[in-house]
Order: structure tokens, then sequence, then C-alpha cells
């Protein structure tokens, strides 16, 4: 591997759906380490043993192949930098805690949960109305900088639980350069000292993504902007440990936000408005409970991975379809936006649609058998191969070509006469009783010709055939859609044709 190679990872935990948040997260690490010939890694963060949810991985690599953007390395493909999940790795972590704390950098802490708590409560005054673990209060707990070397030891002895904290400077300003915000500072007297090895032995979120991200050679690190305010920390660590030079360049993303009110969008507000947040269905094995995906719903893998892409990007061209080799050639972390990105569901659908019109019938064809399947219409691939081009215009879901197409398998389930009983007249039952004989009689059945036919027969009726061609419409598929009617006659065939248009005229009978 050459020096400058660049080496970008995506770091989920295991513990659920994949939000679509964490999608555009590994989307962006996938461009950028395309544009660059680089290497995309998947890293599974699953220290915290009281999230972990068997199958997540397997779910979280299924959806990421499913947007076409599967990591190069990673568990389910080692490469020289495995293992891929941190608790494979617990050793490394342990052995870099010990040595912070060897050099004064990093202490135990002996508390107990009681003992954090009563610390919230007895150490608030005017000056300190929140008090946290940290400079100002340290040295009234239990570790191994307020408590002489001697207890330390019987303590550390005697097995008592302990965490290692890191010993946050009192008063240093620490800035980094984010390649989405420019320079960025922080105070170090505002931040706690955050546990970087907890009692199980199993390391934090902040020791873990700095030993990993060093050991795996990370050279571009992008991560959603809720880890910002741990970054004085993380920054910290890269120099107590001695990588300061190596520390990947950071890019904190903005965050996807409600489309409705403030804040991150969660899979709750999903719920709430009736849209999926997750890429694909999931099913927690704890409860059973499922909840929808993108996919499921019926968005096309390029759909989806488009409209997150434009979540907080744009290449300033104004343009808004782009496929994953375009979005590739255009991307630039430098042009994300600094600012959260409100999800729009019915912008979401407009990407879909505007990716359905674009797809192949060859493509669509057995997403949308497998739809019609699923909703008990059987077709062959002839019939597909002819319906799908005119139907997929209306489609913004995959799933909605089951309502878009399933007349021509089957008479309607339903009529909209409500439609056209205010139009009705006896003139225009004649003209369809006669239009009955005359669709018998004509030879060639293809929508030119009954066009042809029915415009005719029209004329020699003194009806304008406009006010007779949404009648005939509604008596073939149900209501006011579908494409041209006279296609739709001529895939569903004269006998279906008749038939339908004889079963609208018994209920407009029965109505009148
Ligand atoms: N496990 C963290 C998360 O799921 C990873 C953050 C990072 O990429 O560093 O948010």
């Amino acid at each position: 591997m050459s020096a400058s190679t660049v080496r970008v990872r995506f770091a989920p935990s295991p513990t659920g759906g994949l939000h679509l948040g964490g999608v555009r997260t590994a989307l962006f690490n996938y461009l950028f380490a395309q544009k660059h010939g680089g290497v995309f890694i998947l890293r599974i963060e699953d220290t915290d043993q009281s999230r972990f949810v068997p199958g997540a991985e397997k779910y979280i690599l299924d959806c990421l192949e499913w947007c076409g953007i599967s990591p190069t390395e990673g568990p389910h493909q080692p490469g020289a930098f495995g293992p891929y999940r941190q608790s494979e790795r617990k050793e490394r972590y342990a052995q870099h805690a010990e040595a912070l704390v060897a050099k004064g950098l990093a202490y135990y802490a002996f508390d107990t949960p009681e003992e954090l708590e009563s610390m919230r409560t007895n150490l608030k005054s005017d000056q300190n109305p929140s008090p946290q673990y940290d400079h100002k209060t340290r040295m009234q707990m239990r570790n191994s900088l307020s408590l002489c070397q001697k207890d330390v030891k019987q303590l550390l002895d005697s097995g008592q639980p302990h965490v290692v904290r890191i010993k946050m400077p009192a008063a240093e300003t620490v800035s980094f350069h984010d390649m989405i915000r420019g320079e960025v500072s922080f105070q170090t007297d505002q931040v706690d000292d955050k546990v970087l090895l907890k009692a199980d032995g199993m390391p934090t979120y902040h020791l873990a993504v700095v030993v990993d991200d060093h050991d795996m050679q990370i050279t571009h690190a992008f991560r959603g902007e809720e880890w910002l305010p741990s970054a004085p920390v993380h920054l910290l660590l890269w120099e107590y440990l001695g990588w300061k030079e190596k520390m990947p360049k950071w890019a904190h993303l903005p965050l996807i936000l409600k489309p409705d009110g403030q804040g991150k969008l969660s899979k709750r507000d999903g719920d709430r408005l009736g849209f999926p947040v997750f890429a694909m269905d999931w099913t927690d094995p704890r409860t059973g409970e499922e909840t929808k995906g993108f996919k499921e719903r019926g968005f096309l893998p390029e759909a989806f991975v488009n409209m997150l892409a434009m979540l907080g990007w744009n290449d300033g061209t104004g343009e808004e379809i782009f496929d994953l080799e375009t979005l590739t050639e255009r991307f630039s972390i430098e042009r994300v936006h600094k600012g959260g990105a409100k999800f729009d569901f019915e912008k979401a659908k407009w990407f879909n649609q505007e990716w359905i019109k674009r797809s192949s019938t060859e493509k669509l064809l057995p997403l949308v058998s497998q739809q019609l399947l699923a909703n008990g219409l059987e077709a062959t691939e002839n019939k597909l191969n002819e319906i799908i081009p005119l139907v997929k215009e209306r489609c913004q879901l995959v799933n909605d070509f089951v309502a878009q197409s399933a007349f021509f398998f089957r008479d309607p389930a339903s009529i909209d006469i409500n439609t056209i009983l205010p139009k009705w007249d006896a003139k225009k039952e004649q003209f369809f009783e006669h239009w009955m004989q005359i669709i018998s009689d004509l030879a060639a059945f293809d929508a030119t010709h009954i066009e042809a036919a029915f415009k005719d027969t029209a004329a020699a009726a003194e009806i304008k055939p406009g006010e007779l061609q949404l009648p005939f419409r509604i008596m073939l598929v149900g209501g006011k859609f579908g494409p041209p009617v006279f296609e739709i006659a001529a895939h569903i065939g004269k006998e279906s044709t008749q038939r339908r248009i004889r079963l609208c005229l018994e209920l407009l009978k029965q109505q009148a």
C-alpha cells in the first residue's frame, strides 16, 4: 500500500435497523474512496454489549449491497487490518489505556454509580450548576489522582471495578481543520473526563475510534455531526498516544432533520408521519417488532442513493439526478453543507419516480413481477414487457405498478360510477350498446384501429368522442387513471373490453 492510499471507514454499531443517515455516511465514504482510488472499510463498533443485536451486522451489509456501495474491506472480506469487529480487538484498547495511565494522561476511577449520582447533586453550586467529572470535581472523587498510591494498589489488587478516564487539561484550546466546517476550536474546560475503558474491559467509542482509525491507517474520517462535541477528546487522544501526525482528516456530516419541527430525524418520526427511515425492512430479533424499509416500500436503490446524496450536498449546477458513477465524478466532501438537511418524503418519491422513468423494462420486470405476484396477479414476461412501458410514468413507487396495472389482468374491483353519472344519458347508453357490437366486428384489435372505430361510431351517434372516452376508461379500469384508453382495450382484448362495458352498463341501469 502506498503512503498516499486513501482509506475511509463506515463504522456502524450493530444495534438495529440502518437509519438513512447511516447510509448517507456510508455513501459519502464510498464516493470519496471511489473518487480517490481508495479503500472503503466497514468496521463494526460492537463494544456496547448491552446494545448488541444479533443479525444486525449481516443486515447492514445487505443494505449496503442493495445500495450498490459495498465496502471493500471488512468482517465479510478481511484485508490486512483486521479484525474488523471491535469486540475482537479488546486487548489493543486496554493496552493503550494502561499506557495513558502510566504517562499520567489518564487515570483509574473507582466511583460507583451512586457516587457519581451524588456528585451531580452534592457538588452543585452557583459556580458549577451542572457538575460533571472534570478538572473541577475529579479531586473530590475516588480515583487514582485523588487517592494515595497504596489505596489505589489495594483497590486494583482486590479487583475493585473501575474505569479509565482521560485527564482533560483544565484550560487549553484544541482545534482541528474540518473538511466541511473549516477551523473548529474547543476549550478543554468544557469537556468532562470521558471514560476510555469501561469496567468490563471494553473501550468506549472515544478510545476505540482513535485506536482503530490509527491501526487501520484511516486517512479520512467522515461521521455524523453528533460526534463534533467529542472531537476534542479524540484530538487529545491522538496526541497523547503519540500519533498526532497520522490523525485522519475529519469531516462532520450535517444531521438529517425531521420534516416538521426541530432535531434529528428518528425512526419514531417515520412511524408518526408514515414513511420509512431504515434502508430495508428490519425485524428486531428481541421483540419481533417489524420496521419498514425504503426497499420494501418500493424504492429503487438508485433513487434512494441519489436522494441521500442530495441531502446536504449538491454539485452547484442545479442538476439533481445522478447515478453512482456521476456522483463519484462530481462528489467533493468540501461541498457538503454545514447546516442540517430536512428530510422530505415527497421529494424522495419524486426521485424514485424519476428513476422508475429512467429504468429499462428489463430492470423493472423482476421487481414488478414480484409485486404483482404478491397481489395474486400472475403475468407472463411478454405481457410485462408490453405493460411496464405503458404505466411506468405513472408510478412513484415500485408497488404502484400493482394499482396502475391490475386492470390488465382482472376486472376492476370497484367502478367509480359517480364520475360517469352526472353526464350520463340514454344517448350515451345507446352508444356503448352499439360500440360493443362494433368491437365484435373489428378485424384488427389494436389501439389505432380501436381509436378510429370509436371515433367513427361517436361521429355517427353525434356525440363528441371526448365525452365518451372518460366513461369508457372508467368501464375498463374502474377510475380516472391509467395509460391511453385504447391501449388498455387492445391489451385486455375484445372479450374483456365487452364484458367490462356490459358490467358497467348494468351498474348504471341500477343507479338510474
Ligand atoms: N459507531 C459510531 C456511530 O455509529 C461511529 C462514528 C464514527 O464514524 O466515528 O455513530
